[in-house]
């Protein structure tokens, strides 16, 4: 008799391996200030109590939890958004993909700069 379900095991655990394949090098400290920088859903702007971690390149797409990809969503945009390219998304939503870009790469940048120290002695001169 079948059970049902065995699909959902097979894509879980499809899952679990590519999980274990990207990088994932997004401590705590860069997501807590990750969603200071937003205050709420990168998205839509919901100041959700329970932001979930959003790649903006989904992981299916070769995007990875990192500083520069991470942001926080509130449970309705994460979960529509899924594995969707990010501007086609923002633009069937009717959401501001202007805004969204311009604050992700201004705080990407700025986050950037704070936790990733340029080597001391390899500044390139500014011409
Ligand atoms: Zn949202």
């Amino acid at each position: 008799m079948p059970t049902g379900g065995s699909k959902q095991v097979r894509a879980a655990r499809k899952r679990k391996k590519r999980m274990a394949r990207v990088v994932n090098d997004l401590t705590d400290a860069q997501w807590n200030a990750i969603k200071a920088a937003w205050g709420g859903c990168a998205y839509c702007a919901a100041p959700s109590g329970s932001l979930q971690k959003d790649c903006v390149q989904a992981l299916s797409r070769g995007g990875r939890y990192t500083l520069g990809n991470v942001v926080p969503a509130c449970g309705s945009c994460n979960a529509s958004k899924c594995n969707a390219e990010v501007t086609g998304w923002l633009r069937r939503k009717k959401l501001d993909e202007r805004r969204f870009l311009v604050r992700h790469y201004e705080i990407s940048s700025e986050l950037t700069v704070l936790f990733v120290t340029p080597p001391a002695d390899d500044a390139t001169p500014v011409a």
